[in-house]
């Protein structure tokens, strides 16, 4: 146990230098200073007064802002590039005592499901090398997995927290849109974006998303709902509790083992007290279309600031218009440049209403399906995080397939609600997680159930 923060980031960097650097590595962490890191380690152990998260070290994904360390959103676009002011999150977790000691390695601009999309390259995940770590928030993953740190910043556009978390084992949480201020996070897709945190326990990743909620003053899309104190959110009687298990979640085609462990946790919550009922959200199958629908278009829009002009890579050209598309050809990936594409033809004003308006006219079904079940008495839902545990490096090469991935987390993201995924058991050794939804701003209530199903599991071993 650390006895300091210096002594605890002091280890980071050493389990950092054990199983990430070098060819064989994992690659999770693309920038660090550990100079900088042990001054801020040193102020923090110099503090008068401790914080919630005093010592801990933690790391933050590629496209959030600070001020030290690049934010390149894992892309040739930004390389060098060092941002002018921090995002509020990082602020905030600095302010508790927290040492942010890397930024890590992501999907370019957070477009992916495996990592492997970064113009850093991919990283491996810490249970299986072979492995993807998920995406696109995979470099947060694996560090938290590979115990270089215990709570990790990521960020949330259609399952990007939830997903690798799953794949690696961890607890991974998308809180509500708005609780969490987007001031210094690189938008993707704006109406979906959310930053969201990693822990290696529900209690970390409580804590830290804790210390990150609540209203900022420099995002306007940030509520004002108060925040409770997640972490005490436990108790050992779930009596009154309703979990709806919908069945668009359970299809046929599900992996029976994948089905299995989630009855088996259901099952757990049910022997403390918990009711479970089957529930239907109808329009749940719309939501990959309309997902890839809706956050190219944004994203097209978003990513029309990177010209060469104002951010990271300038190609030197005979005219401007030469430059802009020298610049955005060299400096974009193969995945970013089919998102920029697609969303700029779904939003072309031949197509606007075909593609566009219709995803936001079903995004709006998506949401009151889940309006609809809550309101009928089902506090929480209960789904699979993933269909499948992680998959291994180069396997899905087809675009399409990749994005069959977040068939059980783009919901969340359409309709703003919060979700966590725990892990719940394993398949050959692969971990796999289950995934709690529930009510907006109602984390709370998500968290209890999240401790619920960590101390089962923990009692079942
Ligand atoms: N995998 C999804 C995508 O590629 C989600 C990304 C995210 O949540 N940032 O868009």
């Amino acid at each position: 146990m650390s006895t300091s923060a210096v002594s605890a980031v002091r280890e980071a960097f050493a389990r950092m230098a054990e199983v990430d650097a070098g060819p064989t590595g994992l690659n999770c962490i693309l920038w660090t200073d550990e100079s900088r890191a042990l001054v801020d380690a040193r102020a923090v152990d110099d503090a008068a007064a401790p914080g919630a998260l005093t010592g801990m070290p933690f790391v933050a994904k590629d496209n959030i802002a600070t001020t030290h360390l690049q934010t390149t959103c894992g892309s040739r676009i930004l390389e060098g590039y060092v941002s002018p002011y921090e995002a509020t999150v990082i602020t905030r977790l600095r302010a508790a005592g927290a040492v942010l000691v890397g930024k890590t390695n992501c999907d370019e601009f957070a477009m992916g499901s495996s990592n492997e999309y970064s113009a850093w390259g991919p990283v491996l995940n810490p249970v299986d090398r072979t492995r993807v770590p998920g995406g696109s928030s995979g470099g947060s993953a694996a560090s938290v997995a590979a115990g270089i740190v215990r709570i990790a910043l990521g960020s949330e556009t259609g399952g990007s927290v939830r997903q690798p978390a799953s794949y690696c084992g961890i607890v991974g949480v998308k809180p509500t849109y708005g609780r969490v201020s987007r001031f210094g996070l690189v938008a993707f897709a704006s109406s979906l974006d959310q930053i969201g945190v990693f822990g290696a326990t529900v209690h970390d990743a409580a804590l830290a998303l804790e210390v990150i909620a609540g209203r900022d003053p420099r995002d306007a899309t940030s509520g004002d709902c108060p925040v409770t104190p997640y972490r005490l959110a436990a108790t050992a009687d779930l009596t009154g509790v309703m979990i709806g298990r919908p069945r668009e979640y359970f299809p046929a085609s599900l992996d029976p083992r994948v089905a299995a462990r989630c009855d088996a946790a259901l099952d757990q919550l049910r022997a403390r007290g918990a009711d479970v009922r089957d529930v239907s959200l109808p329009h749940t199958e719309l939501a990959i279309p309309v997902y890839y629908i809706i956050a190219p278009a944004e994203a097209s829009s978003n990513l029309a600031r990177f010209d060469g002009v104002r951010y990271g890579l300038r190609v030197p050209s005979d005219s401007l218009g030469e430059m802009y598309e020298h610049t955005r050809t060299r400096g974009f990936g193969p995945e970013v440049t089919r998102r920029i594409l697609l969303g700029t033809y779904v939003l072309s004003a031949g197509y606007y209403d075909a593609y566009y308006r219709k995803a936001q006219e079903v995004r709006t079904l998506i949401a009151k399906d889940f309006l609809e079940v809550f309101d009928s008495g089902v506090h929480l839902l209960f789904t699979p995080t993933t269909p499948t545990p992680a998959f291994e490096l180069g396997a899905k090469s087809d675009p399409y397939e990749m994005y069959l991935n977040d068939i059980f987390t783009a919901t969340a993201n359409l309709s703003g609600v919060p979700a966590i995924s725990v892990p719940i058991g394993e398949i050959d050794g692969l971990p796999i997680g289950g995934q709690l939804i529930g009510r907006h701003f109602e984390e709370q209530a998500m968290f209890r159930v999240a401790f619920a199903l960590e101390a089962a599991r923990a009692e079942a071993r």
